[in-house]
């Protein structure tokens, strides 16, 4: 049994790395990968500068979702986890070009501490009247699916859509409120709402049930001691070598004979299965031929760009900048800035003690502008719109930095918009009708690390019951 398998993220190689599990325990498969760039990996990828370590892409992934932290563990990476440094954390909203903490009790955007939420300059008072009056809503089962900003409009109002729902979520998705759904992004929410009507007094009832589980509290975020890229190199230690083809775009898939033939570089192979782990997009291309329809609901998956810059400073830097692990900017603030990460404070062990590292995120409407500019312009860009929300109170903030670097991620963030768990029933449909494909990867259900990771291997576990080489348990 062959499986090709397209797309070498993390995702795709997730997938491989199921199937070399089932291949080592005496399955007969066999597998190829194909990526289309130089090096596997996709977004994830760390560099070391000036003794600093840089993410180009996450930095993390959440720990309440374990797939990741079991992917780690399964690849010898259990005693290389790391949590990030909760005491310290606070991140801060732009207002008014001033930053705000973020009052403690907030949990995503539900208030559920009063006296804090009261105190806090982030909301008018109209605001807090309306978190109050939350309290008191019926529980509402919506008929249809939504955008994120019309459910938490109406129940905190559109400040809260703009001061906290709007920039979480780009510093998430890269995309806007107005545009996600809110079922494929917080279903949790709709959930709560329907069985609760309060989305506060709904998170009070999940954090007392925490509280009284045995479980000893988790930091938010995981990472790795030496950045997520050690993620890939250990998954690429553990697959067979002779399977991995990089610098190797797929051109064409075409279903024949029960089977696939995969077109790349100036080759043609048959596989028995296929697994595309591209960005939908790109699935949506290749399948254009296979099956119109399915490519075009594929090809209806939105994608957004971003542009990660990090910059490095001195210790003058680091002792006068904020603590906590950054700030977020509402697009109401008109900046080409959407987020930064003081790194040092994140993921202490990543700066020396006498280097700060500011990671800062550009994407939004602007984003194509800023795709096109030279590092040189990026870099200066972000210098400048940080000089004006760090103020001048952070001493040599205004000098050269000791390092600067540029990366663009284009159409590298899938954006689940309003229908979108409706568009995944029809995509599983005609992928039924086409056999041995499975699709895995971020455009699907989930974006973060660990929802590809569980991507990848599901596809893989799939494709092996659809052609009975291992029966599903
Ligand atoms: C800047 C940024 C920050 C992020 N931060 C976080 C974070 O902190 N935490 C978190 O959990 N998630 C984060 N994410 C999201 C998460 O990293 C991604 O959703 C996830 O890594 C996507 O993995 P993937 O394998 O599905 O896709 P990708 O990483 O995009 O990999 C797809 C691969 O397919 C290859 N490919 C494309 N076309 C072809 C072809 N024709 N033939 C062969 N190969 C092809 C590409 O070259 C690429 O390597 C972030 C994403 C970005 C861009």
């Amino acid at each position: 049994m062959r499986i090709a398998i397209i797309g070498g993220g993390i995702s795709g190689l997730s997938a491989a790395f199921t199937l070399e599990e089932k291949r080592r325990a005496g399955a007969a498969v066999d597998y190829v990968l194909y990526e289309s760039a130089p090096n596997f990996g996709g977004v994830l990828v760390t560099d070391q500068i000036d003794g600093c370590l840089i993410e180009a892409g996450p930095d993390s992934f959440v720990t309440e979702k374990p797939w990741a932290t079991d992917l780690c563990r399964k690849i010898g990476l259990g005693d290389q986890l790391i949590g990030s440094n909760d005491a310290d954390r606070k991140t801060y909203i732009l207002v008014r070009n001033r930053l705000i903490e973020m009052p403690d009790g907030l949990m995503f955007m539900v208030p559920t501490k009063i006296l804090p939420t009261v105190f806090s300059p982030l909301f008018s008072l109209r605001t807090k009247i309306r978190m109050a009056q939350e309290w008191f809503h019926p529980p509402h089962k919506a008929t249809a699916d939504e955008t994120v900003a019309a459910m938490v409009e109406r129940h905190y109002g559109p400040e809260m859509v703009d001061r906290l729902a709007d920039p979480l979520l780009s510093g998430i998705y890269g995309g806007e409120a107005t545009q996600l759904s809110v079922r494929a992004v917080l279903g949790r929410f709709a959930d709560m709402e329907a069985k609760h009507g309060s989305l506060g007094r709904a998170m009070l009832a999940a954090r007392a049930k925490m509280a009284t589980s045995k479980t000893p509290p988790r930091p938010l975020f995981t990472s790795l001691r030496e950045g997520m890229q050690q993620m890939i190199d250990s998954l690429l230690a553990r697959l067979d070598p002779r399977a991995l083809r990089h610098s190797v775009p797929v051109q064409s898939v075409i279903p024949q004979d029960g089977g696939w033939t995969v077109s790349a570089g100036y080759q043609s192979d048959q596989f028995d299965a296929l697994i595309i782990a591209a960005p939908a997009h790109v699935a949506s291309s290749l399948l254009r031929q296979a099956d119109p329809n399915l490519a075009r609901e594929l090809g209806e998956i939105r994608y957004s760009s971003s542009v990660t810059v990090a910059l490095g400073y001195d210790e003058a830097v680091r002792r006068s900048l904020p603590p906590g692990f950054g700030f977020l900017v509402p697009r109401s603030e008109k900046r080409r800035l959407l987020a930064a990460t003081f790194v040092h404070n994140k993921f202490p062990h990543r700066a020396p003690k006498d280097r700060a590292i500011v990671r800062c995120f550009v994407g939004g409407e602007h984003v194509e502008q800023t795709l096109a500019s030279t590092d040189e312009q990026v870099i200066q860009l972000v210098r400048e719109e940080l000089q004006q929300i760090l103020g001048p109170q952070i001493l040599g903030l205004t000098t050269e930095p000791l390092f600067a670097r540029v990366y663009r991620w284009r159409s590298a963030m899938a954006q689940y918009g309003v229908g979108h768990l409706e568009r995944l029933e029809r995509i599983e449909a005609l992928r039924q009708k086409l056999p041995g494909l499975a699709l895995a990867g971020n455009g699907f259900s989930g974006i973060g690390v660990p929802d590809c990771v569980r991507s990848g291997s599901e596809a893989a576990t799939k494709v092996l019951a659809d052609t009975h080489v291992v029966s599903p348990v």
